[in-house]
């Protein structure tokens, strides 16, 4: 079992497609900032759970309200 990194699915709050993200959950609750690897234009990413991972992405600027 490869320990601490997972992978983790959402869609993307800018163009609406699904993506896949490498997350280390080991790391626990956290966020950070990642570009869409389809529009390229940067999301937060925020993981909310670590067994499974699940994760929540917003536009930048929602996030920081
Ligand atoms: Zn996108």
């Amino acid at each position: 079992m490869n320990w601490g990194v997972e992978l983790a699915s959402g869609r993307c709050p800018y163009c609406g497609e699904p993506v896949q993200l490498v997350v280390d959950a080991s790391a626990g609750e956290q966020r950070y900032v990642e570009d869409c690897q389809v529009c390229c234009r940067p999301m937060t990413v925020r993981v909310t759970g670590t067994d499974p991972v699940t994760i929540q992405l917003f536009h930048e600027d929602e996030a920081r309200r």
